[in-house]
């Protein structure tokens, strides 16, 4: 579904990703970790063109992304982006931000948008915060939110940047269930987390990134099992 091949990408004279080989399949879910700084939110926004690349090439669908315009507008439609903040329209109702997306971007009718978004907002949970704002959510509550405003688009690809680091350590799982679920559908899934039972529990390959570089990608159990580099053991003695 996403290729990434020989992918770099420098801010000035910081080189931030180095020669980033990457390729996801439609189902499939990865986990990106790594300390910080090493280049995770980079390669995420890297992915739906947030940010353009200096080397190397990015297939989304076998085509490589578009860059600019109606093409990128339409790619970028159906990925998914979830952020450590939650981003939702604070002055917007729970249920207007989850419809926002599909009758201002893909022209549904509202009525047809607002079944779909009630439907979202039962399935992680919040039904009965729809006509409430953001701030009168929890935090869990309101990532969980942004996560329907983007499954709303119906997206192919769901790219998460450290969904719970933000939130208060009893919010995490709610959270974390949701995505689970989310990956159990079969949405393919590109997750940075330092969550590791996660990571342990949903991914199917585990990335470690340091330095701008994927070091290991691996099936967890071999990442967690037995980390080939010194740095993902150095890594994971840190925050295991
Ligand atoms: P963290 O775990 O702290 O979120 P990360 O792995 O996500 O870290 P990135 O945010 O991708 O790391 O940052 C990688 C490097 O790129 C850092 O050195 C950072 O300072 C730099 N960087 C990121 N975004 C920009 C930007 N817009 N302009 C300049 N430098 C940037
Ligand atoms: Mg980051």
């Amino acid at each position: 579904l996403v290729t990434l091949e020989g992918v770099g990408k420098s801010f000035g004279d910081n080189r931030v990703l180095s020669d980033v080989d990457l390729s996801v399949e439609a189902g499939e879910v990865v986990v990106v970790i790594g300390p910080s700084g090493s280049g995770k939110s980079t390669l995420c926004r890297c992915i739906n063109r947030l940010e353009t690349i200096d080397e190397g090439r990015i297939l989304f669908e076998g085509n490589p992304l578009p860059a600019e315009g109606r093409e990128l507008a339409r790619m970028r439609s159906r990925v998914g982006m979830v952020f450590q903040s939650f981003n939702l329209f604070a002055h917007r109702t729970i249920l207007d931000n989850v419809t926002l997306g599909p009758t201002k971007v893909l022209g549904q009718k509202r009525g047809q948008a607002e079944a779909r978004a009630r439907e979202l907002l039962t399935r992680v949970g919040i039904a009965d915060k729809a006509d409430r704002l953001p701030r009168q959510l929890s935090g869990g509550q309101q990532q969980r939110a942004a996560i329907a405003r983007a499954l709303a688009m119906d997206p192919v690809l769901m790219l998460f940047d450290e969904p719970t680091s933000a939130l208060d350590p009893e919010m995490i799982s709610e959270v974390l269930d949701v995505m689970r679920s989310l990956a159990a559908t079969g949405m393919t899934m590109i997750v940075v987390t330092h969550e590791m039972g996660f990571a342990r529990s949903a991914a199917d390959r585990v990335a470690f990134m340091a330095d701008g570089r994927i070091l290991e990608i691996a099936p967890p159990d071999d990442f967690f099992g037995a980390p080939k580099s010194d740095r993902a053991r150095d890594f994971l003695a840190r925050i295991l």
